[in-house]
């Protein structure tokens, strides 16, 4: 009975396409629908693990709407359980981080993602889903960070990468994950355009050239550190395929879930 399943239905922060505030609800109804199985691959029923949600809604106002998500993580982290987010885009994870930090110190993170995320700020707002990880490094809420997936890094970005120590690795660079820098407190973002667009259709950056669903659960089930919080971003359900990609995402949690357990 230790994870808090929260929704934070915001896309405000999105630079090209609203669509992702819709995907919390979606992932929900995929994860306890009963065309799936509520066990994760290791056989923890989720059902159990899962004992507490919070998907209220948030306030229009981006920087209030960021209070509130690093205040609902801090009334998780305080009851001693472990939040597992549904974005919302990117932006989410950065009060995510904060109230993260403020709880656990500096966490390693394995972000896995198309994109860094790293801008100092995009079309001028610093707090854009290209930027969450620019902020929560300045912030000091990171130890490690491990970037997986990415396909899209700018020379500013990988600059900024280098000077704060980040490992960034493309999709074809599963050997060199330095597992040995995952070590707990681990928190684990995973954007779902991380995947390859034919795993995961549903959202507004498809980047071809990604990872296997197969390849991101077998990342997940090597990982040894003690995971204190995990968050699913970017699902666009209005780009989605027949739920595909929302399918994905309840895969996601439960695995994410059962790491928690
Ligand atoms: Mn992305
Ligand atoms: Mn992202």
């Amino acid at each position: 009975m230790t994870v808090t399943l929260l929704g934070f239905p915001w896309d405000a922060s999105s630079s090209y396409a609203r669509g992702p505030a819709l995907a919390p609800a979606i992932i929900r109804s995929t994860l306890f629908s009963d065309a799936s199985s509520p066990f994760s691959l290791s056989g923890k029923d989720i059902r159990e693990v899962i004992s507490d949600e919070d998907f209220s809604a948030l306030p229009a106002d981006p920087k209030k709407c960021r209070e509130q998500i690093s205040q609902r993580i801090e009334d998780v982290l305080r009851a001693k359980r472990k939040p597992l987010s549904l974005g919302g885009d990117h932006s989410v994870t950065y009060p995510i981080l904060r109230a993260v930090r403020d709880h656990h110190g500096p966490v390693n993170i394995l972000h896995i993602d198309a994109h860094p995320d790293m801008y100092e700020e995009f079309e001028g707002d610093r707090y854009s889903h290209a930027c969450p990880f620019a902020r929560a490094l300045e912030d000091k809420c990171i130890g490690n960070l491990v970037q997986l997936g990415i396909r899209s890094a700018s020379p500013a970005q990988r600059a900024f990468g280098a000077r704060h120590g980040v490992t960034m690795l493309g999709a074809d660079e599963m050997d060199k994950i330095p597992y040995d820098q995952l070590a707990g407190p681990l928190y684990i973002s995973i954007d779902l355009d991380g995947l390859d667009p034919a795993f995961a259709p549903g959202v507004s950056h498809p980047e071809p050239g990604g990872l296997s669903t197969r390849e991101v659960l077998s990342v997940l089930s090597t990982l040894k550190g003690s995971l204190v919080g995990a968050d699913i971003v970017e699902l666009n359900p209005e780009r989605d395929n027949n739920l595909t990609t929302a399918i994905v995402a309840g895969r996601l949690v439960k695995e994410l879930a059962g790491l928690m357990a």
